[in-house]
């Protein structure tokens, strides 16, 4: 199924640079989904098309208020969210495919220590220029690969996505037991619907039999 998706020349570009690719394209044709259809019980707060982001102003490659997924991601994410909403809850959804170009943007943004407008909401304890020597910022995200996605439950996480700082890591515990458990629940159920998390943001999780591995992707979301 991936190298049909690829043809012979995705899989030759994989075999002779024996690293990633970027793609370009359009989502559909690499079964890429809409998340508000495919998970319509889903809120859609689309950070990086608004200006309340860590850049401050709308980010590359986000041309409309929508979330892209692949759709095995989409599945998943659809149980996840139904347990949820079983459970007396609701998903709200951040981000979820990264075009390789908006990551540009992030790493352009990073090298200029000098704009700081958001560092009061996001990141007030750290100094913007270790931002990427710490891995907060990076030349690739899991996310341009289409099966990631930064989510929240609706209710009081101690804390707010893209926190740069211990703050954010999902065993950090100096926070109220409610904001603790509640972040464990989302955790527990993003993993019982095949979902695997990371050390530093809570909120990240990525589809742990994810389709494409291996490929960037860089067409927009619109
Ligand atoms: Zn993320």
């Amino acid at each position: 199924m991936k190298k049909k998706m690829f043809g012979i020349v995705g899989a030759l570009a994989l075999t002779l640079t024996g690293c990633v690719q970027v793609h370009v394209g359009v989502g559909t044709d690499h079964g890429f989904v809409s998340l508000a259809e495919a998970v319509p019980d889903a809120i859609l707060e689309i950070r990086y098309y608004s200006t309340y982001n860590f850049v401050g102003e709308r980010v590359d490659g986000y041309e409309r208020p929508c979330a892209l997924i692949t759709k095995e991601a989409a599945s998943a994410l659809k149980a996840a969210s139904d347990d949820c909403v079983k459970r007396g809850y609701r998903l709200k959804i951040y981000d979820a495919y990264r075009p390789q170009r908006a990551v540009a943007h992030f790493m352009r943004w990073a090298k200029d220590t000098k704009d700081t407008r958001m560092k009061y909401a996001f990141y007030p304890n750290l100094d913007k220029s270790v931002l990427f020597a710490q891995g907060y910022i990076a030349e690739r995200s899991g996310h341009s690969r289409g099966s990631t996605v930064d989510l929240t439950l609706l209710v009081d996480m101690g804390g707010t996505f893209d926190w740069f700082g211990r703050e954010s890591h999902p065993d950090y515990k100096d926070i109220t037991k409610e904001q603790f458990a509640n972040r464990m629940l989302l955790r527990e159920i993003m993993l019982a619907h095949g979902f695997k998390p990371i050390a530093e943001e809570w909120w990240h999780f990525t589809l742990a039999n994810e389709q494409y591995p291996d490929t960037y992707f860089d067409f927009p979301v619109r």
